[in-house]
């Protein structure tokens, strides 16, 4: 089908196809419909009014240009698997599709750094670094799908961050394609530098809504060669909060520290046809890699058994059986209507009143609730849900979100810990950021992308 015959301004086809090749450009109607969405729950989207796959970053400028020239929004998109509607496409959009940028283009082992495409998957990266006893340790529970890119845009967490930082923590420089089609290199190869301001991080996070990245250099890590693992059973979800902080107290870092209450273990026998259940109502996962990991786990369980934990020493294989069932908690299932996952953080401190407030107003609303929670870092992801789409439910079960929020708030924390804002999260955004700090995000928003053509009504709260 042609270019123009599906509402894309013609003269705008016309300077895409002189930089693309045909099979880079589609207009079909299925193509249209699997690239309007992410993962997030689907508030506000509309179809694109084409997809493009850029394979180079001359490629990219072009259709940067192309856009800036015939003013259509660009919604850049990686693998798809955000879940705030980041990537949700929007109208008269065109989904600038990354994934086929897909290369390492360095591993310096002496440097321990390596340079990637944005498209590059990340757990491509990590079984490419791993055989040099190398990781690149950002780790969301989707590495083995989503792209570094995306994992930049959205400063990604995970399970390692509890050690090792999240996806900013990694990232030393960029090169990002402005909104007028220029490129900049931002940051350096070095660990360190303070040259200016920082622009790299000020990208990591950013949503696309800045400029897009083309290229990457991040650091590397250590790949432990020593690994403990240890699942401590408790009888109430309290009592595993609680954990997190005595280990804290008692000074061991783990690299991996997740909690998961009753329902999640439910849900996870459930779909896989374990027992987790049935040995506790609650599970701390522990992970210490290291050549201390051992002295660590043996500080670990003996904290956490004066806690009333039940204490399993895991071998290898059923370590990973269990950090794959979590990584795998979510399932298939897309965030719905009726099915709404969180991403809030709050200080470690309140993560016992904060899981007694969700467990408190979940029954109140007559609501279903699951919580797990990167426990190491404060940050969880409740589930809630409501059984259909009835509408009592449906508000019932978007008033225990908009509780779960305001109480995340109050006791210090913030409205999204590694999901980002995308489009699913700006209704709470005011609550969290005061006016002159969201004008001054206007501001950079302006400075960057004075047309607002790049991934427009996300992230940011545009100005009334
Ligand atoms: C099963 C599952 C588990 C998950 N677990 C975690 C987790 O543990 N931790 C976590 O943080 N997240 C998690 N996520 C969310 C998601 O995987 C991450 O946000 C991930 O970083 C998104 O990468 P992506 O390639 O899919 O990006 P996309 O979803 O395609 O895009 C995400 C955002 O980044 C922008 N973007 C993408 N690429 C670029 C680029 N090159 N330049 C500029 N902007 C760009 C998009 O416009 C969009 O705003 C999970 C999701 C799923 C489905």
């Amino acid at each position: 089908m042609a270019v123009e015959e599906l509402g894309l301004n013609a003269a705008f086809g016309a300077a895409l196809r002189e930089s693309l090749r045909p099979d880079q450009i589609s207009v079909a109607e299925g193509d249209l419909k699997t690239f309007a969405i992410d993962q997030g729950p689907v508030t506000d989207y509309k179809e694109p009014v084409a997809v493009v796959w850029a394979e180079n970053i001359t490629e990219v400028q072009a259709v940067v240009r192309a856009a800036a020239a015939h003013n259509v929004p660009l919604v850049t998109r990686g693998a798809g698997t955000g879940v705030s509607g980041g990537a949700h496409a929007t109208a008269g959009s065109v989904v600038l599709n990354l994934t086929r940028m897909n290369q390492i283009l360095e591993i310096n082992l002496a440097d321990e750094i390596a340079r990637v495409e944005p498209g590059v998957i990340n757990g491509d990266l990590n079984t490419a670094v791993a055989a040099h006893g190398l990781m690149f340790a950002p780790d969301p529970a989707s590495f083995k799908i989503s792209t570094i890119g995306g994992n930049i845009a959205t400063n990604a967490g995970g399970l390692r961050c509890a050690k090792y930082g999240v996806t900013r923590d990694a990232v030393l420089s960029l090169d990002v394609v402005l909104a007028d089609g220029s490129l900049i290199h931002t940051g350096h190869r070095t660990f360190k530098g303070v040259a200016g301001y920082d622009l790299t991080s000020l990208f990591v996070g950013s949503e696309g809504t800045l400029g897009i990245v083309v290229g990457a250099t991040v650091r590397l890590k250590y790949l432990p060669t020593i690994v403990r693992t240890l699942a401590v059973f408790f009888p109430d979800v309290q009592s595993a909060a609680a954990g997190v902080l005595a280990l804290g107290a008692a000074r061991v870092q783990p690299c991996i520290l997740e909690l998961l209450d009753g329902p999640s273990l439910k849900e996870l026998d459930f779909r896989n046809g374990s027992n987790l259940s049935e040995r506790g109502t609650a599970l701390l996962l522990i992970q210490f890699d290291g050549l201390a990991a051992e002295a660590e786990e043996a500080i670990a369980a003996a904290e956490l058994s004066k806690l009333g934990g039940s204490v399993s020493r895991e071998d290898p294989e059923e370590a990973q059986r269990l950090v794959d069932l979590r990584r795998n908690n979510r399932g298939l299932d897309v965030d719905a209507e009726n099915r709404v996952g969180e991403d809030v953080a709050v200080p470690r401190s309140q993560l016992v009143h904060y899981i007694t407030a969700l467990e408190e107003m979940a029954q109140r609303h007559g609501v279903e609730l699951q919580v797990i929670a990167h426990a190491g870092d404060g940050n969880l992801h409740p589930t809630f849900s409501v059984p259909t789409f009835e509408p009592a439910g449906i508000k019932a079960l978007n008033a225990a979100l908009d509780e779960s929020i305001d109480k995340a708030l109050e006791l210090g924390g913030t409205i999204t810990g590694e999901h980002g804002i995308g489009q699913y999260k700006l209704r709470w955004l005011a609550l969290e950021q005061a006016e002159e700090v969201l004008e001054l995000q206007r501001g950079i928003k302006e400075l960057f992308d004075p047309q607002g053509i790049l991934n427009p009504g996300k992230a940011i709260i545009s100005r009334p």
